[in-house]
């Protein structure tokens, strides 16, 4: 049995007192809410106060990226220790904003996993097409090379506590969503690869969000999918409400 893992990835939207605001209506609409896991990532300037008011809660916090080093010379970046000197729980890596704008690869998404576990993170491990590959019957084809090119040399152990998260590129931000049945294949694909890449017991157990468009009307349909484990929130992540919606259908 997998529990369900929804993530509010916040962006680059809040400031810190907008998070801090944001942090204490979810963490009274959550009071008590078992059997589903819950995390939020705020910018990283808003991480330190959005933990401290979640303390003692049951909403996880996380960063949206972070370097691959312990420490060192690399001016603007952020070490795994210093996302878990904050109180951190999970890291994004890989999102398809950080491949787009940032030139992200696959070889780099994988160091970061490895140094994410390394720390102790739970590392949310981004893929997904765009709408050129997905029209031009690609969908397999990149997803199976971004999970063998960012995932392949995780140990099994790493692998299952590694969350997959699923975003086709043309449902983020867009309000196009993936049909349930669209994203249910792809994520019956993926654990496929993952039960041939490690086995069918790692496979079994690692959860498998969903991400791109995901609102309060369409959480449930999604949610209910046979291998949908959860899902990776964007806008509707920064309206207290409609995060707690989703949730709650999950
Ligand atoms: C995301 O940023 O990961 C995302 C899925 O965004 P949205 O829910 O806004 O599509």
């Amino acid at each position: 049995m997998r529990t369900p893992v929804i993530v509010g990835n916040w962006k680059m939207y809040k400031t810190v007192s907008e998070s801090m605001q944001l942090a204490r209506s979810l963490k009274i609409k959550f009071v008590g809410l078992k059997d589903v896991e819950i995390g939020v990532c705020p910018p990283f300037t808003s991480i330190a106060p959005v933990a401290e008011i979640l303390k003692g809660s049951n909403i996880g916090v996380g960063g949206q990226n972070m370097h691959f080093a312990d420490k060192g010379a690399y001016t603007g970046e952020i070490a795994p220790g210093m996302l878990v000197d904050l109180g951190c729980k999970y890291v994004i890596l890989g999102h398809s904003e950080r491949r787009e704008h940032f030139g992200e690869k696959n070889d780099l998404i994988l160091k970061k996993a490895k140094a994410a576990h390394a720390a102790k993170l739970t590392p949310i491990v981004c893929v997904g097409e765009t709408l050129k590959e997905r029209e031009d019957g690609k969908t397999e084809a990149v997803v199976s090379d971004q999970i063998n090119g960012s995932l392949t040399g995780l140990t099994k152990e790493e692998m299952v506590t590694t969350i997959v998260a699923y975003e086709p590129v043309w449902a983020i931000g867009t309000g196009k969503t993936a049909t349930p049945e669209q994203a249910n294949a792809v994520h019956i694909f993926i654990r496929d690869m993952l039960s041939k890449l490690f086995d069918m017991n790692v496979a079994s157990q690692v959860r498998i969000q969903y991400g791109g468009s995901v609102k309060p009307d369409n959480a449930e349909a999604l949610l209910g999918q046979s291998d949908i484990d959860g899902a990776l929130v964007g806008g509707a992540s920064l309206v207290a409400d409609d995060f707690e919606k989703i949730v709650k259908a999950a």
